[in-house]
């Protein structure tokens, strides 16, 4: 059965790629009915961030791509908190030290870095494995009695994993296909520290193996810890999930990973939520105004595509479309304004009645009283413009207050003959029994074709009465909307 998971460290709020990794897990484990956890990564003590769990929580809430099991829900091979099971991590760090795949390792801080040095003076790398173990301070160079002593006397050591020498792994990504790593490359990584606290390498590898996880599917960066994971299991002697590393975000211009800064200079957030510190806020899609489904949909994207030019996918074609074998080697570049086109289809597509009551908070603020049908009618005739709800005022404003001013460029179309026509206009506009958009288009059409006046004559003058500028939808929308007193009270106004 397939199990993934997504496994965030909480070092602070949720970047855009965390949210497609935990998304593409989400998929594939929809599309194969298996489960969907998360589990959070909070060994490393230091770079707690109070909160930051609960924004991931919140985070995929709002998605709409919550967990199946994790903290506090189906429990089933829980705790989904590291830090819950810190007692585990100690008893398989042990085992590797029996079956001599792990050893202690008493080497200070000073110490390494004066290997490092000599390395570098004699242009090498120092690698931390069979190249240079005899002259380092560990448990396979010194006795086990002397080991026992040290460890007894309260001296700090760490655990390491003692790599392989002399093989070359063959491993398989699912996205990657074959990829080669040479053990005598690899460093002997650290597992365990005599905090009492296991690092990510030993604490992932363990707890995948007890949540039964059939695949791990996570972020590029993590392809270099690959050989040390399928090692660590199999020095457990247990099975290894398949692998597929998912391709980097990539800044919209230039080169790199997309970055919190690449946000903050774009004024574009690459955060789900919000995110509040001392040192100020991050700007989140929900606060921007982004639809959920938008945002899934443009991430869905970063990195896959079915094969088709299909772009808009909702959720559920998504689970049925999804496969990993589609999923791209190379970096997705992130595209802001392609993202705001994302959220525009969204919300073209949302009924109109939930688009007012989000723009009614607007139009009270302003002091603006304004019936529900009303504004339905003034959402449906701009909503084609907007990308957001928040743009709404600025595309209607004139629906609910007068012009003040009007666009000097567009005075251009105001001639000696309007103020007469406009006169004219007004007379036609008052006979008129029902004020409807059609209606009236029929009748000043009619009055115009009768008259042989010029539509240009006409209707620029007319809209830039009543907008001030030439924008806006279909004039007789606007006259509609505004009432047939208002329309002429906009008239009188710019002719007077
Ligand atoms: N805790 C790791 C992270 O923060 C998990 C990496 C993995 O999925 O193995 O991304």
């Amino acid at each position: 059965p397939v199990r993934v998971r997504f496994a965030p460290s909480p070092t602070g709020p949720l970047h855009i790629g965390g949210v497609r990794t935990a998304l593409f897990n989400y998929l594939f484990a929809k599309k194969n009915n298996g489960v969907f956890y998360l589990r959070i990564e909070d060994t490393d003590q230091n770079r707690f961030v109070p909160g930051a769990e609960e924004y991931i929580m919140e985070a995929l809430e709002w998605l709409g791509i919550a967990p199946d099991e994790t903290i506090g829900k189906n429990e089933k091979f829980g705790p989904y908190r590291q830090s819950e099971r810190k007692q585990l991590y100690q008893q398989y760090a042990d085992l590797l030290i029996n079956s001599g795949n792990a050893y202690y390792a008493f080497d200070t801080a000073e110490a390494l870095d004066f290997h490092r040095k000599q390395h570098e003076e004699q242009g090498k790398t120092f690698i931390y494995n069979h190249h240079n173990r005899e002259k380092l301070d560990t448990s396979l160079v010194i006795s086990k009695e002397d080991t026992a002593k040290r460890i007894a006397n309260g001296e700090e050591y760490v655990i390491r994993f003692k790599t392989p020498i002399n093989e070359t792994l063959h491993l398989n990504d699912i996205i990657r296909g074959d990829i080669k790593f040479e053990t005598n490359l690899l460093d002997d990584k650290v597992l365990f520290k005599s905090d009492g606290m296991p690092t990510y390498h030993l604490a992932n590898i363990v707890d995948d193996h007890l949540m039964e996880t059939s695949h791990v599917i996570r972020g590029e960066e993590w392809l270099p810890s690959m050989p040390l994971h399928v090692l660590l299991y199999r020095a457990f002697g247990w099975d290894a999930p398949e692998f597929a590393h998912l391709p980097l975000i990539l800044k919209p211009v230039g080169n790199g990973k997309l970055s919190k800064r690449d946000g903050d200079k774009l004024g574009f957030p690459v955060f789900p939520l919000e995110w509040k510190t001392d040192e100020g806020i991050s700007s989140g899609y929900r606060e921007k105004g982004f639809f959920p489904e938008a945002v899934i949909n443009f991430l869905a994207l970063l990195g896959w595509n079915d094969g088709t030019e299909q772009e808009l996918f909702s959720l559920e074609e998504l689970v049925e479309k999804f496969d990993l074998n589609r999923v791209h080697k190379a970096g997705a570049k992130f595209d802001p304004e392609k993202n705001k086109w994302f959220n525009h289809q969204y919300l073209v597509k949302q009924n109109d009645a939930i688009l007012a009551k989000a723009f009614a908070p607007i139009v009270a603020e302003k002091g603006i009283v304004v019936e529900n049908d009303k504004l339905i009618q003034i959402v449906s005739s701009i909503k084609e413009r907007a990308h957001f709800v928040s743009e709404f005022w600025d595309l209607s404003d004139f629906f609910f207050v007068a012009p003040t001013s009007y666009d000097e460029k567009a005075s251009k179309n105001w001639k000696v003959e309007t103020p007469a026509i406009m006169h004219e206009l007004i007379a036609v506009l008052s006979t008129i029994g029902g004020f409807s958009s059609l209606n009236i288009e029929i009748i000043v059409k009619d009055w115009m074709t009768k008259n042989e006046i010029g539509m240009g004559k006409v209707m620029q003058p007319f809209r830039l009465s009543l907008v001030g500028a030439l924008k806006g939808p279909h004039l007789f929308d606007i006259v509609e909307l505004i009432g047939k007193e208002e329309t002429i009270k906009r008239i009188e106004k710019a002719i007077a």
